[in-house]
């Protein structure tokens, strides 16, 4: 057995699945995970010493690749003085000034460890802000695993949110609406049917986590309409597109005010933060200034702090990050657009920016139920080659391809060398 295989055997009998993050055990793509020893700009090199390109890069906190020199030293630098202290430092400070600079519409910011806490609290928040209770998302959005986002769409005319894990109480639940992402007349439809009740409306500006399916034009805006109308907030959950996709998020790419925002993956740099932010009039209402309550040991964390400011530094400084890996996306998009043409594969791609996904689905795709439609099978077999032939893409039809700016044009063309090869080996299969 190679280190693989003896590692996964080791780490299910003392780990559920064998993993910390259920998509890693690779089970819905049938193999058994890379453990991974070292990251290096766009590479990988795992314990069984394969190199590979990497499109997931730390689901996509990387947007500058792996093991960035400069913030590298900067974490270095940090631990000189002490890991933690529970009391504030200069770090925390900078850190929130650059995000108030870089994001749009948002003077206060309250860091927490990972984009699951920052929802959560932004949640709170929004309900303890507006005195409502009620919540709408969007079926095929995934918010982290708290329990009133772990919520799926209830059958039935007047259709209220059912459990989407066992554990979640049904009562929590029932606060949570879902509606049809890109979908307006849903929205209002729930808007009406719950006068005055709804305290916010949180969407992935981009859809990232049923697959990358941007939105439809005046989605966003329809939203910020609604929300103005009935008294509630609009929260974007900008953990996969804040810092990503521009320096200002969807907020400055769209033209849309939010009315409070989450953060996670690039702010971190890289480390476990996560943040929410928002106007000073709301930020007002978290404790201490306020009297919703919210907290955390780790929170503002000095070395994690220290990986998330440098690389939000890189990224205030180098506007033409932006440019460049936007233009990787739109090359890696045009090539599996083509490949999937040249080979009769019923697939689309939706993207953007540096955010892409393969669908194996004819299309459209512009909602949850859409994307579950796609063959998981195909892109299993399409996974297993691209992994095979040295290019690691996320282990699920359901997640997103990531680019970073250490990604270049050269190795995006052997990426899709790989994938005509890929691709033309599963072609025969859909000639049948
Ligand atoms: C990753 C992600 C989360 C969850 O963040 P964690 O840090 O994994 O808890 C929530 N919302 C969106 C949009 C995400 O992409």
């Amino acid at each position: 057995m190679g280190n693989t295989e003896t590692l996964f055997e080791r780490a299910k009998k003392v780990m559920p699945g064998g993993v910390n993050h259920p998509e890693c055990a690779f089970g819905a793509v049938h193999g058994i995970p890379r453990f991974i020893e070292k990251g290096e700009g766009s590479q990988i090199y795992d314990v069984d010493g394969s190199v590979c390109t990497d499109y997931v890069c730390s689901w996509g906190s990387l947007i500058l690749g792996h093991n960035h020199p400069d913030i590298r030293r900067m974490v270095a630098e940090t631990i000189q003085d002490g890991l933690s202290f529970g009391a504030p430092t200069r770090l925390e400070v900078a850190m929130a000034e650059l995000m108030v600079h870089m994001v749009p519409n948002v003077d206060k910011v309250r860091i927490v460890n990972s984009g699951t806490e920052a929802v959560m609290s932004a949640l709170r928040l929004a309900r303890g802000f507006t005195g409502r209770e009620k919540l709408i998302k969007f079926d095929g959005c995934s918010h982290g695993h708290c329990d009133s986002m772990l919520v799926k769409a209830g059958s039935g005319v007047l259709a209220t949110g059912q459990p989407d894990s066992p554990g979640v109480p049904a009562g929590t639940a029932k606060d949570t609406l879902v509606a049809t992402y890109n979908d307006l007349t849903e929205v209002e439809r729930l808007f009406a049917e719950h006068n005055g009740e709804i305290a916010a409306v949180i969407v992935e500006p981009v859809a990232v986590n049923m697959g990358v399916v941007p939105p439809e034009p005046g989605f966003l805006a329809g939203l910020r309409a609604l929300c103005d109308q009935n008294g509630a907030l609009l929260i974007f959950d900008e953990i996969s597109t804040g810092f990503r996709i521009a320096p200002g998020g969807a907020q400055e790419v769209f033209g849309v005010r939010a009315d409070m925002v989450t953060f996670g993956k690039v702010i971190g740099g890289g480390m476990p933060v996560g943040a929410y932010a928002a106007r000073g009039e709301i930020m007002d209402d978290v404790a201490p200034a306020g009297p919703v309550y919210q907290a955390g040991t780790f929170s503002g964390n000095p070395v994690a702090i220290a990986a998330g400011l440098a690389q939000l530094t890189l990224l205030h400084e180098h506007p033409e990050i932006y440019v460049y890996t936007g233009a990787l996306g739109k090359q890696l998009e045009r090539g599996f657009r083509f490949l999937a043409q040249k080979h009769r594969i019923p697939a689309t791609v939706g993207r953007f920016h540096s955010l892409l996904t393969l669908f194996f689905h004819n299309g459209p795709v512009t909602c949850g139920k859409q994307a579950r439609e796609s063959s998981t099978e195909a892109y299993a077999a399409f996974f297993n080659g691209m992994l095979a032939g040295g290019s690691y893409f996320a282990p699920s039809q359901f997640e997103a391809a990531f680019l970073s700016s250490a990604h270049t044009q050269a190795e995006l063309e052997q990426t899709l060398l790989t994938a005509d090869t890929v691709l033309a080996e599963m072609a025969p299969v859909y000639a049948e």
